[in-house]
Order: C-alpha cells, then sequence, then structure tokens
C-alpha cells in the first residue's frame, strides 16, 4: 500500500527565520508538494528557556510570506508533555530508560578516566545511582538494541548524503531523554512528535545529521516506524562557520521574500526559474528532478 506522503518543518523559536532555516523549511516544502503528500509545522518550543517570546508567531508570517503554509494544524512541543511522560514510562517499564545524578563535572571526570570522548557518557548509573540523587533519565541504548535483536551500528540510507552509519552505543552513549533541569530532551521529543504527526519523510538541515541514529534506535525502542531522511546543505557565514541564530545570522529580508526563497533553492542547487513567476511551482519540478528518484 503507498503510504501518505506526510512531511514537516520543525524549527525551535530561538530566534526568527534566517537564510539558513529557511533553506530546511523550502526543501521539506518541495518534497511534501513534490509527492503529492502534506507538510505540517511542528513548533520545537521544549527548551523554554532558549524560546524568544513571539519568535514562533513571527516564524509563522515569515512562512506564510514566502508562500509556505502549513496543511494542517500547527503542533507546539511545549504543549506536548503528557505524551513525552508516556513514552519514557513506556521505556522504564522495559527497563531500558534509567535515572542518572551524574553532574556534568562527573560525567566529564570519568570520560577522562575511561579515556571515552568527550561527548559520550559512560553509562555511570546504568545499574544504580549509588546513593545519588537522580537528575536525567537516559536511554540504555545496548538493552534496548539487545532485546530487539537491532545490530550495534545503525546503518541508515540519506537521500542526498548516501548510505550513513553511527555505533549510539560507542559514539554517543546512553543519551538523555528526559534534562537534569526537568526540560524533554530535543530527541525524545522528535521521535514521539514524528510519530504523532504522522510523518514519513524527515528533511532538515545537515547540522542534525547526527541525531538521526540515536532517533532510529528510540523509534525502534517505542515501537514507531523510521522515516525516509534526507538533510539539505548548510549556509556557512562569512567565517565559515554554520549560519545560526547563535552567530548572529541575520533575519530574512521579508521586504522581498522571493530573493531569499531564490538564495534557499540555489543553496539546494535547483535550477533557477527564469521569471519569478510561479517560482515555487518551477522550484518544485526542479527539485523532484534532482531528490525524487522514479522507479524504471
Ligand atoms: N528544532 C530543530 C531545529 O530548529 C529541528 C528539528 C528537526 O527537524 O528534527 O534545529
Amino acid at each position: 500500500m503507498a503510504e501518505v506522503y506526510t512531511g514537516r518543518f520543525a524549527p525551535s523559536p530561538t530566534g526568527l527565520l534566517h537564510a539558513g532555516s529557511l533553506v530546511a523549511a523550502l526543501a521539506s516544502w518541495l518534497d511534501a508538494r513534490s509527492h503529492g503528500g502534506q507538510w505540517l509545522l511542528r513548533i520545537e518550543d521544549v527548551d523554554t528557556p532558549r524560546c524568544v517570546p513571539g519568535a514562533a508567531q513571527a516564524i509563522m508570517q515569515q512562512l506564510a510570506a514566502c508562500g509556505l503554509e502549513p496543511d494542517g494544524p500547527v503542533l507546539w512541543q511545549s504543549q506536548r508533555g503528557d505524551a513525552y511522560a508516556a513514552a519514557l514510562q513506556t521505556l522504564v517499564n522495559q527497563g531500558w530508560a534509567y535515572p542518572c545524578g551524574c553532574s556534568r563535572k562527573e560525567i566529564e571526570s570519568a570520560q577522562t578516566v575511561a579515556r571515552h570522548s568527550a561527548t559520550v557518557y559512560p553509562g555511570t548509573c546504568r545499574h544504580g545511582l549509588n546513593g545519588k540523587p537522580a537528575r536525567a533519565w537516559r536511554l540504555n541504548v545496548q538493552a534496548v538494541q539487545k532485546a530487539l535483536g537491532l545490530p550495534a551500528v545503525t546503518h541508515w540510507h540519506d537521500r542526498r548524503l548516501g548510505p550513513q552509519q553511527q555505533n549510539v552505543a560507542q559514539e554517543v552513549g546512553d543519551f538523555v531523554l528526559r534534562r537534569a533541569d526537568g526540560l524533554w530532551a530535543y530527541q525524545l521529543a522528535v521521535v514521539v512528535d514524528d510519530a504523532a504527526q504522522g510523518v514519513t519523510h524527515v528533511v532538515r538541515g545537515e547540522d542534525l545529521v547526527d541525531n538521526t541514529a540515536r532517533q532510529i534506535v528510540l523509534q525502534h525502542a517505542l515501537g514507531l516506524p523510521t522515516h525516509q531522511y534526507l538533510h539539505t546543505p548548510l549556509v556557512l557565514g562569512a567565517n565559515g562557520e554554520k549560519l545560526s541564530k547563535q552567530n548572529g545570522a541575520m533575519a530574512l529580508d521579508l521586504s522581498d521574500p522571493m530573493a531569499a526563497i531564490e538564495q534557499a533553492a540555489q543553496v539546494l542547487g535547483l535550477s533557477t526559474p527564469s521569471t519569478r513567476h510561479n517560482f515555487l511551482a518551477q522550484a518544485q519540478a526542479s527539485w523532484a528532478r534532482a531528490f525524487i528518484s522514479r522507479p524504471g
């Protein structure tokens, strides 16, 4: 049975859209339209201290000005706490999630002793808190893989970048599901919400490529379907770094949204139509030629 294509754009309202985030927005929209599918919007406002008041509404206005309008109701992660709590409980019941009492400092010193790379959690609390109060909740990656017969190395295919792989247990470790400050972690929220919105295809920026294997493991753990993935090229600033709100990327200039869209299309390597008339429809045809393989 052919699945109903559902794509999404999932901005964090930590600032306005900039030239880099518009690339992911446009690509996810073009992919959905090219598949005759729907395109949904999710406001990822779980990390409340980083959210900027009014930014979500402003992002929606920016998208609308560019002609990118969602096909269904907008999902707000700040209203999804019950769903995340239920997912965590499912994992706890399976024995696949455990509380962690480590402070950042303790993790760092354990990493030095165990010669783990600086980003890998060394598994200190996997078998008990040793009297420490619980701070965060983590996924026991190897327990999930063992119980479900999943390989240690997660292989997946990116529609632009080709075959990808990651040994999550070794390269990341047992990652956080609920943070020490009580906020829900991005990995859990994104997996629960992609499933709740019926997402079939994820199109997002290449800066998130490293999260995908973790999300696939979590999808398996929660008995949720895995998606098709495409990670879009990043826009680099003058300093050669990824354009981001953190390094002061300028918000899109809404006095000329089509110019912004044209620029984003160029980043995606789409042949830019000679006229602005019906630009999005032409970009869509160009996207389909580049990224949608036809059978036979
Ligand atoms: N909220 C994330 C961001 O703005 C995107 C998450 C995703 O697309 O999976 O970077």
